[in-house]
């Protein structure tokens, strides 16, 4: 027997170790499997050159607990190793690689290191003995076995073993007692090994019989060793593609389509990335790709790998060029996962057009489903926006869909504003802004249904990359001011008459604050009374809600202007009957009025062509006075003005009829108003 110490420079490495690596435990079945593997695909490789003239039996890898003894043993039938190798691999390489790791990563946390591919050595992670029982495929090769307590001491004795292959034993410590249970190991297999190229069996396929479920004599093998991504294209149909979707994801919606990669250089990279469908809701669909390296599986968080938007399609992507032995802030900046990164959204802006453009029905049927993906990456990513301009879709309200190109020419004509701003009309709900987009249409405006998650986000980007266009809501003003054209209207009523109509509808407004009377000179046929919300604060708003940073606006009370049209005739009347009720009394309040103003005017001129010190205490008293005297004039006023609004049943009734188009005349308020309504009938 030998015995001897591994090339380590610290006494003892193994508390280190498993202190280090505490939170990634598990990947020691991962490691011990690759290994596995790699070692079957070596004998297969060198049985296929004649470098091996023993038969190549069977090739599984068995995984196999046994609680009683408290192991757990993979076994393989691979390449082996001699007495030799034994040592230099174990004793010598391994453990110096683990040296090296330890020196490079003492200051990180833990986070990285699950990645690592600590090899063999993870094994001492779960374990406080490791045994190797191994048999070199090479001639007369004495079998050896490797044991080591956990100590850098180890020994190498000569045994017995009938096959080739290795044996890989761990004896696992007491704080590793969950890798005992069968469900636990099965739960990794699943997760690490699903797609590995060799089979695997843990345990045996179980059957009924006599009403009971038994073991049968059969390996139960714990994987596809030929995984759809690992085929080629040619030899795939949709269903194929469709039934591994349903393997990586047996509850899932079926997907859109798919997209099949295969790059061999200047970096190597397959997969099969699906489509899913995305209503809404974009955080619950990210990170369900998941990542390979040569059908091992390492995570299935690829947020710094690919870019953002594109962790919300599904699938499988497989690179042994990802290094994954790095901290993934660093990932970022390594130029194998730049490319890859920029060669899958690429890939993705590729496919995307090559379906719009073979076939548009198609596209145009999942426009919906898509959208949302498509927007996220025009937003976020600037080379796939270039690519996807040509593409997206815009659907109006009578869901027809349009290219950003074919829109422009649309509505060149019609919705070009006096200075030369194209104006994107758009809605965010068909039912609640009817009116608004009914009036639109009838003026020939074209209307955009921009009801989804980011459209507000789109709208923005938009602005910024269509060359003079803005976008606005069709209820944001009224018709005529939504697209500002150079004509002017005449007002049926003076300045005069609407300051005091003013004053008539806004005592019967809910609240000053949130409703701002104003007049806007309309056509006599529009309504007399309309509701907008300024294009403005409404987004500010909704992007506050959305997380843009923008929590001022978010705080705000909802404001919305009550616009009044001094052009229709029931305003007209208003304006006429307080006329008749209180002329009198108005008129002879604004010859009071006007005089008080005419005299403050003149005493303002007079004391600024003096000095401020050359203006006596008597001056100033006396302009004092006549503000004063102005205001009581003026409230005077509004006294009238306000109770012949709150008596005028159909200021009321304009305005509540506003609020109901608008949707926002509900309860007590709005039973009221129909019992008014059938009073005024
Ligand atoms: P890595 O696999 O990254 O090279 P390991 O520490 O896991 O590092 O293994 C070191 C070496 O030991 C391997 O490169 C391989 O030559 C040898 N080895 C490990 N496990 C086996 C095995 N099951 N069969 C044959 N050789 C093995």
């Amino acid at each position: 027997m030998q015995t001897g110490k591994i090339g380590v420079t610290t006494e003892n490495i193994f508390p280190i170790i498993k202190k280090f690596l505490y939170s990634d435990h598990e990947i020691f079945l991962r490691e011990l499997i690759s290994n596995a593997i790699d070692a079957t695909q070596k004998l297969k490789t060198i049985a296929s050159v004649g470098d091996y003239k023993g038969v190549l039996g069977e090739t599984t890898i068995h995984v196999s607990v046994d609680k009683k003894k408290k192991t757990i043993k993979v076994s393989d039938n691979g390449i082996g190793m001699t007495k030799e190798e034994l040592d230099k691999y174990m004793n010598q390489i391994a453990f110096s690689s683990a040296n090296d790791f330890l020196d490079k990563y003492k200051d990180q946390t833990s986070a990285i290191i699950g990645q690592f591919g600590l090899g063999f050595y993870s094994s001492f992670m779960v374990s406080d003995k490791v045994e190797v029982i191994t048999k070199s495929y090479q001639d007369g090769a004495q079998a050896v076995k490797w044991n080591c307590d956990g100590s850098p001491e180890f020994s190498i004795e000569e045994v017995e073993k009938e096959n080739i292959g290795t044996d890989v034993i761990l004896y696992i410590d007491k704080d590793s007692k969950e890798f005992l249970e069968e469900s636990r190991i099965e739960q990794l297999l699943k997760k690490y090994c699903k797609f590995l190229p060799v089979d695997i069996a843990f345990g045996k396929e179980k059957e009924w019989k006599d009403g009971k479920m038994v073991e049968t004599g059969k390996d139960k093998i714990i994987n596809n060793t030929k995984p759809a991504w690992t085929l080629k294209p040619a030899d795939l149909k949709d269903e194929d593609y469709l039934k591994f979707y349903r393997e990586l994801y047996p509850a899932g919606d079926e997907p859109l389509f798919h997209i099949h990669l295969n790059v061999d250089y200047p970096f190597k990279l397959t997969g099969i990335l699906y489509f899913p469908k995305i209503k809404s809701n974009i955080e619950i669909q990210k990170n369900k790709i998941q990542l390979y390296c040569n059908q091992v599986f390492v995570t299935d968080s690829v947020e710094d790998i690919v870019p953002e938007f594109l962790t919300l399609l599904h699938g499988v992507l497989d690179s042994p060029d990802i290094p994954l032995n790095v901290s993934r802030s660093y990932l970022q900046s390594d130029s194998n996962v730049k490319k890859i990164s920029s060669h899958i959204t690429k890939k993705v802006a590729g496919r995307l057009s090559e379906i719009f453009k073979n076939n548009r029905e198609e596209f145009e049927k999942k426009w919906d489903n898509l959208k949302l993906f498509i927007e996220y990456g025009m937003i976020t990513e600037e080379k796939f926006y270039e690519k996807a301009s040509k593409f997206a879709l815009l659907k109006n309200t009578e869901d027809k869909y349009f290219t950003f190109e074919e829109y422009e020419k649309i509505i060149k004509e019609n919705q070009t504003d006096k200075n030369k701003t194209l104006i994107y009309l758009y809605s965010t709900n068909k039912t609640d802004q009817y009116t608004y987009i009914d009036k639109a249409r009838n003026k020939g405006y074209d209307v955009l249904i921009l009801d989804g998650q980011l459209d507000v986000h789109l709208i923005n980007h938009l602005e910024t990359k269509l060359k003079d266009s803005r976008f606005v809501r069709v209820d944001s003003d009224v018709v005529d001011k939504l697209i500002q054209k150079e004509e002017t209207r005449e007002s049926k009523l003076s300045v005069e008459q609407k300051d005091d109509l003013k004053s008539v509808f806004n005592v019967r407004v809910k609240s000053k604050e949130i409703y701002n009377v104003v007049f806007e000179t309309l056509d006599e046929n529009d309504a007399p009374v309309i509701i907008t919300q300024s294009e403005f604060m409404r987004r500010m708003k909704e992007m506050s809600q959305i997380g843009g940073g923008m929590n001022f606006y978010g705080e705000l009370p909802d404001s919305y202007n009550l616009v009044v049209n001094p052009n229709h005739q029931l305003v007209v009347k208003i304006s006429e009957d307080l006329q008749t009720e209180a002329g009198a009394k108005l008129t002879e309040n604004n010859v009071v009025r006007k005089r008080l103003k005419e005299e403050i005017d003149f005493m303002e001129q007079e004391h600024n062509k003096k000095k401020a010190d050359e203006i006596s205490q008597l001056e100033k008293d006396d302009l004092e006075k006549l503000r004063k005297d102005l205001s009581v004039v003026e409230n005077a006023r509004k006294e009238v003005l306000e109770s012949y609004g709150t008596a005028n049943k159909v200021v009321k009734q304009l305005i509540d009829l506003a609020l109901l188009a608008n949707n926002m005349l509900r309860g007590e308020e709005l039973s009221v108003f129909v019992k008014r309504s059938v009073e005024l009938l």
